[in-house]
Parts: C-alpha cells; sequence; structure tokens
C-alpha cells in the first residue's frame, strides 16, 4: 500500500457537517479541473462504481469472522477501507450528477419503498426478502 494508516485529522469536515451537496460539488470541481466530464457516462460511472464496491469488499474476502475482527481491528486495514468508501461514494455522487439524480430525494423514495415492503412486523428479525415475507 502506498499509505500509512493515519486517521482523519479534526480540520476535516465530518458527516455532521458536510451535505450530500457538498459531495457532489467537490467531485465535480475535481472532474471538471481535469477535463474528466467527457469520460464520466453514466455506463462508465456505473462500472467504475461497481469496480469500486469490489475493491471494498476484497478487504474482507476470506475473512474468518464477518470481517469487524480481524479487517476493522487493524489501523493499515481501516483506512484502505475507508479510502474504499471514499471511493463508492465519490463515484456515486458523481453519477448522480451526470444523470440529474437527488440522491436525497432518491433515497426517500426508495425507503417509502422499503418501509411498505418490509413491514416492522413481517419483516423484524429475518433477512428474508419482501416477496418471502
Ligand atoms: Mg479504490
Amino acid at each position: 500500500m502506498d499509505f500509512d494508516a493515519k486517521e482523519p485529522t479534526m480540520a476535516q469536515p465530518t458527516d455532521r457537517e458536510t451535505t450530500l451537496q457538498d459531495l457532489k460539488e467537490e467531485i465535480a470541481r475535481f472532474t471538471a479541473k481535469r477535463d474528466w466530464q467527457q469520460f464520466h457516462s453514466p455506463k462508465n460511472l456505473a462500472m467504475a462504481l461497481v469496480s469500486e464496491a469490489a475493491e471494498l469488499m476484497a478487504h474482507f474476502r476470506w475473512a474468518a469472522d464477518g470481517g469487524d475482527g480481524a479487517i476493522l481491528a487493524d489501523p493499515v486495514s481501516v483506512r484502505a477501507v475507508r479510502l474504499e468508501v471514499a471511493d463508492v461514494l465519490l463515484l456515486l455522487a458523481e453519477f448522480a450528477n451526470v444523470a440529474g439524480i437527488d440522491m436525497s430525494q432518491a433515497v426517500a423514495e426508495k425507503m417509502a419503498i422499503n418501509e411498505d415492503r418490509y413491514s416492522v412486523e413481517k419483516s423484524r428479525g429475518t433477512s428474508q426478502k419482501y416477496d418471502r415475507l
């Protein structure tokens, strides 16, 4: 790995201070400065997003437990996982930019669907898919 296991500094904004719009604008600025919009088709971004999600998953491949033991107890691994989370989030934000999707509205729409599909009465304590409840 080409980085050490530094923790984020206190100067960096946290989830409490950063909005989804902030993230969308940050990745849009980064992209525009490099003239990368030409590469950011929805197809390319969706493929990049899945690739980065696979990089996140790869950290947990072969973990004997759920991954919270060996992986998330190791500071070097934690930082690597944190950076993959950032990759996934930034690519998702850029996908939303390109596709014209308001992420908060999409989440609200989907959560309403999930609330309907997974009523607490039917889904509590089970991992069954909604069509099997
Ligand atoms: Mg990555």
